[in-house]
C-alpha cells in the first residue's frame, strides 16, 4: 500500500507518495504565484483546483504499481479545524476560509484523508520517522520565521480545544515590571511573545537594534561561529530567551525530549550550546535535565509530516 503526503505551503506545493516506512517512491513539486489584489479568489479556486490534479496523478501511479493509497495527509499552512478537516484560513492567499478540505478529497477520491497544520504536521513528522522515533512525549519547537510547536503527551498529539495547542511562540517572555505584556509587537498583535524576539525576523531586528547594521539571521549565526563578539552576543540572547520560553513549556509537560526544527535550528552548537545550557536553569530541576535536539527531517519535514499524519495522530 501507499501512502500520499501533501505539503501545502505559501509558496509552494509538494506531493509524495511513500510505502508504510515513509520511503518516498515519487515526488511532485509546484511552486505557485503569491496571490494579489482582485485575484485572490480565482487564487485559491486555481490551488484547489491544481492540488486535486496532481493528487490525481498521484493516486493513478499508486495504483498502477499495485499499491494504491491506503490514506491522504494534508499540512497546510495555516489554521484548520483538524476534527472537521476545515481550513479557516491561509496567510499567503485569500479564499482559503472555510474550506473542507477534507471532504473534497475525500469526496473526488474516497480515500480516507486528514487535514492539519503545518506546526503539529511537522511534529508528527518528527515523532514518527525524525530525532523524536521512539518517544512517548516531546516537545517540537519550529524557529524560522515564526516560532511554532507541537505536544506528544501520552504517545498522541495534543490538539487543545481550538487545534491551537503548542503556540509556544506566542508565550508572552516579557512584561513591564511584571504587570502587563511588553517587549516588542507580534504578529498576533500583542508584545512580548517569544516569537518578537527569537524568531529569525526577531534575531535580525535586535541585531540591527543593537549594532545598527543590518545582517540576516543566517550571517549573524556564521559570524558568532566564527567568534565575532556581538553577533554570538545576540546568539547567546535568543537562547535565553528560547531557553525561558521552552524551560516553562518543560516544567509544565515534562517531556523527555525537546526537538528543534525550522531554518534557525541548522544554527548548528552556536545555538544548541548556549540553548541547553540555559534550559537547565529554566525547567524544574527535579525534572532532570532535558534533551534537546535538531529535527532530522530538514527540508522534507513538511511532506514526511504529512505522510506521518496520513498514517494517524497515536502510536
Ligand atoms: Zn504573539
Amino acid at each position: 500500500m501507499s501512502f500520499l503526503g501533501i505539503d501545502k505551503g505559501g509558496t509552494r506545493h509538494t506531493f509524495a507518495l511513500t510505502t508504510d516506512k515513509g520511503e518516498i517512491v515519487h515526488r511532485v513539486q509546484h511552486e505557485t504565484g503569491r496571490a494579489c489584489g482582485s485575484c485572490q479568489m480565482e487564487d485559491a479556486q486555481a490551488e484547489i483546483e491544481a492540488l486535486h490534479a496532481v493528487a490525481s496523478e498521484l493516486v493513478q501511479v499508486a495504483a498502477d504499481r499495485r499499491a494504491p493509497v491506503q490514506s491522504i495527509g494534508i499540512s497546510f499552512g495555516g489554521p484548520v479545524n483538524a476534527e472537521t478537516g476545515t481550513t479557516i484560513l491561509s496567510h499567503h492567499v485569500s479564499g482559503w476560509e472555510g474550506v473542507p478540505l477534507r471532504d473534497l478529497f475525500e469526496d473526488w477520491f474516497g480515500i480516507r484523508t486528514r487535514v492539519d497544520n503545518d506546526a503539529n504536521v511537522g511534529c508528527l513528522g518528527e515523532w514518527r520517522f525524525g530525532a523524536g522515533r521512539g518517544c512517548r512525549d516531546l516537545l517540537y519547537v519550529n524557529i524560522g520565521t515564526g516560532i511554532g510547536g507541537g505536544i506528544i503527551a501520552n504517545g498522541q498529539l495534543v490538539r487543545g480545544a481550538n487545534n491551537l495547542a503548542g503556540e509556544i511562540g506566542h508565550t508572552i517572555i516579557d512584561s513591564d515590571s511584571g504587570v502587563r505584556p511588553d517587549g516588542p509587537p507580534c504578529t498576533c498583535g500583542r508584545r512580548g511573545c517569544l516569537e518578537s524576539f527569537a524568531s529569525g525576523p526577531g534575531i535580525e531586528r535586535r541585531y540591527h537594534e543593537r549594532f545598527d547594521q543590518r545582517l540576516t539571521c543566517r550571517e549573524i549565526f556564521i559570524n558568532a561561529m566564527e567568534n565575532d563578539r556581538d553577533a554570538a552576543a545576540i546568539v547567546e540572547e535568543a537562547a535565553h530567551y528560547l531557553a525561558r520560553g521552552i524551560g516553562t513549556a518543560v516544567s509544565l509537560l515534562n517531556p523527555e525530549l525537546v526537538i528543534v526544527g525550522g531554518g534557525v535550528s541548522e544554527a548548528g552548537d552556536s545555538l544548541f550550546a548556549p540553548l541547553y545550557r540555559l534550559l537547565q536553569h529554566y525547567g524544574f530541576p527535579q525534572a532532570g535535565p532535558v534533551r534537546v535536539v535538531p529535527a532530522q527531517l530538514g527540508y522534507d519535514a513538511g511532506i514526511i509530516g504529512a505522510v506521518a499524519l496520513a498514517m494517524g495522530t497515536r502510536q
